[in-house]
């Protein structure tokens, strides 16, 4: 048989034929969709995508754990700040605990007490006599848990653990205590609703121990605080406690450094255009910064901080909402600055093509190209 058409061929490999057509241009050979390819020309344009594939493969074996710190990062180290998710079984009081502290610890004493969400927070404590910040992601902790263990990349310092006195440890409760455990994040207990008649905090940390979570009062080794989050009793005690985990962990990281990080939550603000928050990990984050996260690539134009204010920098552990990004990432995606512009725009140009390139694997997986098949 004389070979088969560009047609023909898209369709048993599973690539698109405008794919094709642009790999055959840039080999110097114009071909059109009904135009008639010979054997060894369909071959060879098979064995490209095949290795394209292949290519696209390992490069994401290799990519799913990547360290943030390099040794210059490890020579500048200084302290930062914790990064909390709460986590625990719907109705225990999540979010009106993250409202509860968010009200008391950030809205009093500021002009008019206004907020802005921008996916965490942070609040000022008082703690060995000296002010220290913690900040708070508000996402829940079941989706940045899964978000986190899907790339490999770790956004938790503590995980608060919320457990309604009067409901115990259920099946949300569990789950929660798994995840953490399996990324290795300290839990701090947060057992709510203590305000209610029918609240038994004994009975909730006898629940907790048959699940590996021992309270400190009985010779175990995690902190459980008994809170009300709905009139906030005891927030003061859980907060400090926060601290004192952080000091155990010993969170640093290299304030002077270009900044990295993760995409925490990104949108398409009709007014303002693709608006991301980003939580930097590592070094200095600012106004100016060439971006790239994913394939999306941006000069920050201006950031805003949780208070609702511009500002001009952001160091390790604090989020900020960006503006002047190209396009909207993914939340969950790392993100990087480069210092040089031209280099940031080639990065994330090149993340496009192999965007295209999983794609296509993706199209390929369910087919394979089998090279005999095309003779
Ligand atoms: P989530 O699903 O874990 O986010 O739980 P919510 O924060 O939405 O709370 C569920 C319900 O419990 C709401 O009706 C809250 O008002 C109530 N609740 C939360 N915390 C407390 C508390 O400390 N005491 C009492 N009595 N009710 C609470
Ligand atoms: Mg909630």
């Amino acid at each position: 048989r004389g070979g088969l058409s560009v047609h023909e061929l898209a369709n048993q490999i599973v690539v698109p034929e405008t794919e094709i057509i642009k790999l055959l241009f840039f080999k110097g050979i114009a071909t059109n969709i009904n135009q008639t390819l010979d054997v060894e020309t369909a071959k060879m344009v098979a064995e490209e995508f095949e290795i394209l594939v292949e290519t696209a493969e390992q490069e994401s074996e290799a990519k799913k754990v990547t360290e943030m710190l390099s040794v210059e990062d490890l020579e500048n180290l200084s302290k930062r700040p914790p990064v909390v998710t709460i986590m625990g079984h719907v109705d225990h009081g999540k979010t009106t605990l993250l409202d509860s502290i968010r009200e008391t610890k950030v809205a009093q004493g500021e002009a008019g007490g206004i907020t802005q969400h921008i996916g965490a927070y942070h609040v000022d404590v008082t703690h060995d006599g000296n002010q220290q910040q913690i900040v708070f992601l508000d996402t829940p902790g079941h989706e940045a848990f899964t978000a986190m263990r899907a790339r490999g990349t770790r956004v938790t310092d503590i995980a608060i653990l919320v457990v309604a006195a009067d409901d115990g440890v259920r099946p949300q409760t569990i789950e929660a205590i798994s995840h953490a455990k399996a990324a290795e994040v300290p839990i701090v207990v947060a057992i709510n609703k203590i305000d209610k008649e029918s609240a038994q905090p004994d009975r909730v940390k006898q629940e907790l121990m048959e699940h590996g979570l021992v309270p400190e009062e009985w010779g175990g080794e995690t902190i459980m605080v008994p809170v009300s989050a709905i009139n906030g009793d005891n927030l003061d005690t859980l907060l400090e406690m926060i601290l004192l985990v952080s000091e155990v962990e010993d969170l640093h990281a290299n304030p002077d450094s270009l900044a990295k990080g993760t995409i925490i939550e990104a949108n398409l603000d009709k007014a303002r255009g693709p608006v991301a928050s980003l939580l930097v990990q590592n070094g200095t984050l600012r106004v100016g910064d060439s971006v790239v996260a994913g394939s999306v690539f941006g000069k920050v134009r201006a950031m805003i901080d949780d208070r609702g204010d511009r500002v001009k920098e952001a160091t390790p552990s604090f989020a900020v909402e960006v503006l002047g990004l190209n396009d909207v990432p993914a939340a969950g995606d790392e993100f990087e600055v480069f210092a040089d512009e031209r280099e940031a725009r080639s990065v994330a140009d090149s993340r496009s093509d192999e965007q295209r390139r999983s794609r296509l694997q993706q199209a390929m997986a369910s087919r394979r190209v089998t090279l005999s098949s095309l003779s």
